[in-house]
């Protein structure tokens, strides 16, 4: 199949190639539309009623390939932290055009799971919800976070002003000091349910999008029996590195299973060797709820872009500018600038070292699926 028109890229240097690349929510959305109908996909979207940055709807869109009853799926989402979705979009793009989907299979391309945080460059949904905290049960009471509490007003101080700033970081210094900055970094993005303004707020109640995935689940999911679900973010780890995190200890079956599939990419964060620490309220639970996680591979892609205190400062930065702050203002568009080379960097090298990680690992999952059973421990 033939590439997308340069409109919808990334415009190339003179030593890399194109790459799939949009520059907002709106061409991402373009772009894959089009490579789906290119590929022969079937098509349903799944419209917020909202209207984006540019005026344009939001909406998560489905594409489905292959046989729609296959007993056997491969599901790739992206942008379930809206801003992230930049590269889940790009991965997804690839692979319409350069995947041939085997005879018997389902693949369930969910495109801009939380299309607000695309189109505003946030990694929270329209209700400042971090999606990936919001699957648990809202009846029941919450996970408490008490160092989240007790650090709320420095994680998202009420001004940037030097002196309030200053006088917050002096707070997570003292906290780091005494804890750990892997405690820090529990505190802030395990998730929290106190602070609706804060940083990973889990939410209230069903997030817009956890309500679209379920939709998404039984009417383009029922009926399967073998599943590889990859959920791609950005942000955690090395430059351009891919790690695999599964929710779950190492020595349990689904976390086996990954390990099948992937190798040492895989790393179980319950067990403190993922970049990521143990979170509550994660797409995975969503899934293994839908289809039993006997039955389910669940894998959250994480690559690497910047330093963990720099992916802090552009969410402090970011979550202060859409609580206390103008978005088109210059100091808006200093943040935005922020949060892109934070979760989406406008770097080719790094864009081509994430596609060719991304296209590894899809393949994997499609190599898992076309031989089941067979390589899972
Ligand atoms: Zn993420």
């Amino acid at each position: 199949m033939r590439a997308e028109p340069d409109t919808f890229m990334s415009r190339p240097t003179a030593q890399s190639p194109v790459l799939p690349f949009a520059d907002s929510y709106a061409e991402a959305r373009e772009g894959f539309l089009a490579a789906a109908r290119g590929a022969g996909a079937r098509l349903s979207s799944y419209a917020t009623g909202l209207r984006g940055r540019l005026g344009e709807e939001l909406a998560t869109d489905v594409a489905v390939l292959g046989d729609p009853a296959g007993p056997r799926a491969l599901v790739l989402v992206s942008g379930t932290h809206g801003i992230e979705g930049f590269f889940g979009s790009a991965a997804q793009r690839a692979f319409l055009t350069q995947t041939r989907v085997p005879r018997g299979m389902r693949v369930v391309l969910i495109h801009a799971l939380n299309p607000h945080g695309f189109s505003h460059e946030r990694r929270a949904d329209q209700e400042n919800i971090d999606l990936n905290r919001n699957f648990l049960d809202h009846e029941a009471p919450y996970p408490d976070n008490p160092d989240y509490e007790r650090l709320a007003d420095a994680i998202v101080p009420a001004s940037l002003e030097p002196r309030t700033l200053g006088a917050a970081n002096e707070i997570l210094k003292a906290y780091i000091a005494r804890h750990g900055a892997l405690a820090f970094q529990s505190a802030v993005s395990r998730g929290q349910y106190t602070h609706p303004e804060g940083l990973c707020f889990g939410g209230t109640g069903p997030a817009w999008s956890n309500r679209t995935l379920h939709a998404i689940f039984r009417d383009h999911l029922s009926g399967v029996e073998d599943v590889v679900f990859i959920d791609m973010h950005t942000g955690l780890g090395p430059r351009g590195e891919a790690e695999l995190i599964i929710e779950t200890v190492q020595d349990s079956p689904a976390f086996r299973r990954a390990q099948a599939i992937w190798g040492p990419q895989a790393k179980a964060s319950h067990d403190g060797e993922s970049v990521s620490p143990p979170l509550v309220g994660t797409i995975d639970e969503a899934v293994a709820s839908a289809f039993g996680s006997a039955r389910a591979a669940i894998a959250c892609l994480e690559v690497g872009t910047v330093s963990p205190t720099e992916t802090f400062l552009a969410l402090r930065s970011d979550g202060w500018l859409h609580t206390r702050g103008d978005p088109d203002s210059p100091q808006g568009r200093e943040i935005k600038a922020r949060m892109r080379a934070a979760f989406a960097p406008r770097d080719d090298v790094w864009r081509a070292q994430v596609l060719a990680a991304a296209s590894g690992i899809i393949g994997a999952g499609l190599a898992a699926l076309t031989t089941p059973r067979g390589r899972a421990a």
